[in-house]
């Protein structure tokens, strides 16, 4: 039973010694438990909180513990009477081969489920966070410009082919020519620029010419400080994530610009919004599943995985994920089917 746990905690971008890869035995269920073994682990984003003890909305990994995370996983023996050995479920047994469950928070995906791991992107949480902030928050009406950062991951990628189904004008901002790409000729985005241009603030004003009405934002920063001035009287912000500043160790340097932000939201009466999705939009998840399945099986909704094999490599490739190493759904296959 291997399982990678938190050696240390991060001072900024994480590095390989932050994680440490250790052999257990495998442990054994009781009366009323499953044993799991995982298939595919889910890196996301938010792990990069859960290893900072700064207050967040979740607790920290503690250090010498597993790091956590969104498992499909296959019963392997089962003592409970709801599961039978072989079932795939959704579960967080985090970034190892076995883990226990009492059936707290399982969720069944039947015996032989095609594309198991879309629980864990386009059928799972970073589909629903795209659905929900996208359409609760943004209200993207037809003929709107939608702005959406991250594009090609699987939150962005989302947002922006539902805002193509909405009727709007799809503006997306990616790392590099080939992400853009993808998102142009794939995704059906109308544009994509890329954030490392050295002219993507005025490349951003010219895709937007009407301004912008809303804008999903998962990055913050530099690509932020381009949207500020091109959001239109009543734009919608929802606040998804702001990556770039998840490894930052204190306020970034240069003139304070709270009060522009503020001034900004004053007079265009702008609407900025964060949320947790599970913790806000848990109760609606029926709504999404059922659209959401539609989308996939009519081919209206594309979806991309990255696939890395090796639960060793889950360090490299979540360290890879939080820089723009990733292209599309960050997936590791610990185990084969
Ligand atoms: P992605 O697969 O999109 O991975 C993150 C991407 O962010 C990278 O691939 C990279 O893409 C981009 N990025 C990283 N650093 C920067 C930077 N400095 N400037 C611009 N772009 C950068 O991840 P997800 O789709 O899973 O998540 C997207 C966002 O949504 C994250 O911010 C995440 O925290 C947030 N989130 C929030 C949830 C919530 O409940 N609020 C739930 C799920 C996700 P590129 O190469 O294109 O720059």
């Amino acid at each position: 039973n291997r399982r990678i746990v938190l050696a240390q905690r991060p001072l900024g971008g994480p590095v390989p010694e932050n994680f440490r890869l250790e052999k257990v035995a495998v442990p054994e269920p009781a009366d009323g438990q499953v044993l799991l073994r995982t298939v595919y682990l889910s890196l996301d984003p938010y792990m990069r909180g859960r290893m900072s003890d700064a207050p967040s909305y979740a607790d920290p990994v503690k250090v010498d513990e597993v790091m956590v995370g969104g498992t499909v996983s296959r019963v392997e023996v089962s003592r409970h009477p709801d599961f039978k050995t072989g079932e795939w479920v959704l579960a967080y047994s985090g970034w190892q081969d076995y883990a226990l469950s009492d059936g707290t928070g399982l969720t069944r995906l039947g015996e032989n489920p095609q594309k198991a791991s879309h629980a864990l992107g386009i059928l799972g949480m970073p589909g629903f966070t795209a659905y929900m902030g996208l359409l609760d928050i943004g209200q993207p009406e037809g003929g709107e410009t939608l702005v959406v950062a991250a594009a090609t991951g699987p939150v962005g990628a989302t947002v922006g082919q539902i805002g193509k189904l909405k009727g709007c004008r799809v503006v997306g901002i990616a790392g590099g020519s080939e992400k853009c790409n993808y998102a142009k000729e794939v995704l059906g985005f109308d544009r994509c620029l890329d954030h490392k241009s050295a002219d993507f603030a005025q490349q951003l004003g010219k895709a937007c010419p009407k301004g912008i009405d809303v804008y999903f934002e998962s990055v913050g920063g530099k690509v932020l400080d381009a949207v500020l001035p091109l959001l239109n009287t009543k734009a919608r912000v929802p606040v998804c994530g702001l990556i770039s500043h998840y490894n930052a160790t204190q306020l970034p340097d240069g003139p304070d610009r709270l009060s522009l932000l503020m001034r900004t939201i004053l007079v265009k009466r702008l609407k900025f919004q964060g949320f947790i999705i599970f913790d806000d939009y848990g109760h609606r998840y029926d709504e999404f599943a059922k659209d959401m399945s539609q989308w996939l099986s009519t081919g209206q909704i594309k979806y991309r995985e990255h696939l890395v094999d090796g639960l060793e490599h889950a360090p490299e490739a979540f360290i890879g994920m939080l820089d723009g190493q990733n292209f599309g759904k960050l997936v590791v296959r610990v185990n084969n089917e």
